[in-house]
């Protein structure tokens, strides 16, 4: 049967305004990285976007090089909007990304004017759009002038082919840099797209701050640190799990006796908030208002169920951070 989404997807997602914008993204949005690809079972992921948008969960991010193969991440999420959110699409928030290893030769990877451009038209072409709402500059390149990469992602919003631009990975200083050039060209900058979990926090040194002082949002991307914040590796590691199944990026022996240590501790406490780990994961980040959105990535529909529940309770006593401190550090 055609997709019919639910008539009460909005109400109990959370939106917040991104920065100074005037647009809103749902507390927690979706990540097409793993999962998606050539390599991932097409009806699972059709399942996966359908509960998401059921939840409210009304973005979904993606990159060119999301697969694997490159691209077909892409390809596959452009199959499903075709079968079932033809006539949703105004509702949706789409992203897409250049930066990393794309095609090859020169003009393929980085963030040339020329790299940006064609890989955008490109990621157009794959998912059947006509213009994606954000385009990212996925990390920062030490050998392009960062007037160069930001002139690009102008470049694409007057041409129609993004309606916002965003980065990822940029440290505090060149994000400023990068909010500056973009300012005097007249497309603001509207998101940060950076690693942030209870386990790694480096944006709180100096990048949260020039976020909530230039009037940029962000999104925290991996932050359930791939599935270490969630039960699912306190008695072992499961045969369905990333560590599992994709060694590129989660390896097994990431998931030592320290982090198990630290982990169980910090599941005892999501316990008594009567949460479960993912979701006060979740919610600690939400806690901050500079955090826009939360984006997470599922192997199931049945996580997202798990984790939209965190924007119920986004509040800690100081009791309660004081306790995750003493896990996670001051
Ligand atoms: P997460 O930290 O949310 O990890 C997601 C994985 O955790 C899932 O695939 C699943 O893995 C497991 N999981 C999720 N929810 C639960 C749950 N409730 N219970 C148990 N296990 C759960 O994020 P990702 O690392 O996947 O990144 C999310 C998104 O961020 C990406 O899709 C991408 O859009 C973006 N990203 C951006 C980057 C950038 O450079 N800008 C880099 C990396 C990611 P399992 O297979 O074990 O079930």
């Amino acid at each position: 049967p055609p997709y019919q989404a639910a008539s009460d997807r909005y109400d109990q997602m959370k939106y917040r305004y991104c920065g100074n914008s005037g647009l809103q993204l749902p507390e927690i949005s979706l990540g097409l990285w793993h999962n998606f690809g050539h390599n991932a079972d097409f009806t699972l992921g059709r399942k996966i976007l359908r509960r998401a948008f059921d939840l409210g969960i009304c973005h979904f991010d993606l990159a060119n090089n999301y697969g694997p193969p490159f691209g077909s991440a892409e390809e596959n999420f452009g199959r499903i909007l075709q079968k079932d959110f033809k006539t949703y699409r105004d509702e949706l928030l789409i992203s897409s990304k250049a930066g990393w290893d794309m095609w090859p030769g020169p003009y393929g990877n980085f963030g040339s004017r020329k790299y940006i451009i064609a890989s955008c038209d490109q990621s157009l072409k794959r998912m059947g759009l006509d213009y994606v709402d954000v385009f990212y500059h996925h990390r920062p390149d030490p050998n392009t002038p960062i007037e160069e990469s930001m002139g690009a992602l102008d470049q694409l919003v007057r041409q129609g082919k993004a309606l916002y631009v965003g980065i990822s990975q940029y440290n505090a200083e060149d994000t400023a840099k990068a909010y500056q050039i973009l300012k005097e060209m007249g497309t603001p900058l509207l998101i940060h797209q950076p690693r942030y979990s209870m386990l790694d926090r480096w944006v709180e040194d100096g990048l949260l701050d020039v976020l909530g002082d230039k009037g940029i949002g962000s999104i925290a991307f991996s932050p359930l640190e791939q599935g270490m914040l969630t039960n699912k590796y306190l008695g072992g590691i499961p045969e369905d799990s990333r560590a599992a199944k994709d060694g590129r990026y989660l390896k097994p022996e990431q998931i030592n006796e320290d982090k198990l240590a630290m982990i169980k501790a910090l599941n005892d406490i999501a316990i008594k908030r009567g949460q479960t780990l993912a979701q006060m994961a979740i919610a600690w980040l939400l806690k901050d208002p500079r955090i826009t959105s939360v984006l997470v990535g599922v192997s199931k529909p049945e996580q997202l169920d798990d984790n939209v529940n965190a924007v119920k309770n986004t509040q800690f006593s100081s009791e309660e951070l004081k306790a995750i401190q003493s896990i996670i550090g001051a």
